[in-house]
């Protein structure tokens, strides 16, 4: 019998997978494989967030198959000598799989391209969750994008690969014991994972469900809402799509769809097909600059005087840095493994413009904290936000906690949300507390520094202090933009 493995990884789906769809038309015999080797994406093994999200994403993964008919194998790694010890005990002919593209992936996949070889067992790659190809996108002169628009427009200029599989309608069994999921440990041993639960809903049955909410009630406002951390008006698709769950095609196509029926008008769904282009923008900068994910993008900011600040540091993780805003965030973040991208930009730009800290220190805890935690995107944004990167947020920008807070949470609700020691100040007041008359504070029996904590930083004198850095250190090398080379 023509049997094959089909080795899943962040592709935790079975529509729209092409491996599996292309695995099941050439062979007899079908195995779906998970194997757990965290140690092989050293140093960015799934953070605690992560491994949450994946122990119920496989759960979910699980269910589908066997309702098939079929058995999802768990197994630990090493991979490489694991799939070689499955592939003898199947008398499997061949693997297939979906790319993944973090540098740790890429060789990995190299090694085992070449060990299969060696085996004589055929392997067959796809490109599964991305619109093109990392590498195949480049400017006139054959060299990456650097910013944005012009990656994006180009982009768009190429035919997208848009052949949609079903799930399939039965999998195969097979006689080898599996893993018992228990035995990965990705569920946290003490019991904070209440809000993960409280928030989501892992796997591909809530990806798709959340993607028809997404059509007929959120996308028509998104352009107006996306920006209120208040209000659930964003996709809230990013854990799904970081473990593949969903795809960016199957998003497009269900928005394009429900463009044409009339259901949803073209300035929405293009918005958020938009946000979908800084996804694939942060996949091929990553491919074209692995280093990305630890060194600035910009030498300019190679020897940026960055700061060691624990104390801050910690403040910025427990959210009990006295700005409410960012404590709001901090917390929704340490809650529910998610925050807001509003949010996300404002905390970023505290911690490493006006506290001066390396952006790689706020980069993992994300990491650790997200549900999403996706190394490519995440590795963009804190450049983006830093100033260092490729497409940066110039230096000078430096958002102000307290102006954005009066501008995307006026009536302080989101603040109100997280923060339930500052419930009863007034709007007014709460964006910045310590800035509240004596007798409002006393009127809410709120004690600053006891109650909650005065400022950790003077946003003024940081600001003007980070501005000096990063003047300095264009300084130094004269306004050039001094990138690294691909
Ligand atoms: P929407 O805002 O509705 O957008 C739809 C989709 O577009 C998202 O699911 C995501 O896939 C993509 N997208 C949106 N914004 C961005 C962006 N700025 N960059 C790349 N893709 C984007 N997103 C992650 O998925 N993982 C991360 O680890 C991550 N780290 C971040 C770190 C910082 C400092 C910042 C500022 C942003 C980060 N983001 C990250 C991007 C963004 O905040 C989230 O993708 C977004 O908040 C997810 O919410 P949503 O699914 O409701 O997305």
């Amino acid at each position: 019998m023509k049997t094959s493995i089909v080795w899943l990884r962040r592709d935790l789906r079975l529509s729209n997978n092409p491996a599996l769809h292309r695995a099941l038309s050439n062979s007899e015999r079908v195995i779906l494989l998970y194997i757990h080797a965290p140690q092989e994406s050293a140093p960015w093994q799934p953070g605690a967030a992560s491994r949450w999200w994946l122990h119920h994403s496989l759960i979910g993964l699980q269910q589908s198959v066997e309702k098939r008919g079929g058995q999802l194998l768990i197994h630990r790694g090493p991979t490489i000598s694991t799939l070689l010890h499955l592939c003898q005990k199947l008398n499997a002919g061949a693997v297939y799989w979906n790319k993944a593209y973090t540098p740790e992936e890429i060789n990995l996949e190299q090694d085992l391209s070449d060990q299969l070889a060696e085996h004589h067992i055929q392997h067959h790659t796809f490109h599964g969750s991305l619109l093109h190809p990392p590498g195949s996108i480049l400017n006139k002169e054959g060299n990456p994008y650097r910013v944005f628009t012009a990656f994006w427009n180009a982009s768009q200029r190429l035919q997208l690969q848009h052949t949609m599989f079903p799930a399939p309608q039965r999998l195969f069994d097979c006689e080898l014991e599996s893993e018992p999921l228990d035995a990965l440990e990705l569920l946290p041993m003490i019991g904070w994972d209440t809000g993960l639960r409280q928030h989501w809903q892992p796997g591909e049955k809530y990806a798709l469900r959340q993607l028809e909410r997404l059509c007929d009630e959120l996308v028509n406002d998104y352009t107006r809402q996306r920006d209120y951390p208040a209000i659930n008006g964003t996709a809230r698709l990013s854990p799904h799509l970081a473990f593949g769950e969903i795809t960016p095609q199957q998003i497009i196509e269900t928005l394009r769809n429900s463009f044409m029926s009339g259901a949803v008008h073209g300035g929405a769904s293009e918005a958020m097909i938009r946000q979908l282009g800084w996804r694939e923008f942060a996949y091929h900068t990553l491919y074209h600059f692995p280093q990305s994910t630890q060194q600035v993008l910009n030498r300019r900011f190679e020897h940026f005087p960055w700061q060691n600040a624990p104390s801050l540091l910690e403040a910025w993780q427990k959210g009990r840095t006295g700005i409410p805003i960012i404590d709001a965030g901090m917390r929704e973040l340490w809650y529910s493994g998610w925050m807001h991208n509003r949010v996300r930009m404002i905390v970023a730009s505290f911690l490493c413009k006006n506290g001066l800290v390396p952006w790689q220190e706020g980069a993992r805890w994300f990491w650790d904290t997200l549900v999403d935690a996706d190394l490519a995107i995440n590795s963009l944004n804190w450049q983006w936000v830093a100033g260092t990167g490729l497409d940066a947020a110039p230096y000078f920008r430096i958002f102000n906690p307290i102006t954005q807070s009066h501008k995307f949470d006026a009536d302080g609700r989101y603040i109100r949300r997280w923060l339930p020691e500052l419930t009863s100040l007034p709007n007014k007041h709460i964006h910045a507390p310590w800035l509240a008359p004596a007798s409002v504070l006393q009127a809410c029996k709120l004690n600053i520094g006891i109650d909650y904590p005065e400022p950790a930083l003077d946003l003024k004198e940081t600001r003007k202090q980070a501005l000096a850095c990063f003047k300095g250190s264009q300084a130094i090398h004269k306004g050039k933009v001094l990138d690294i080379n691909p």
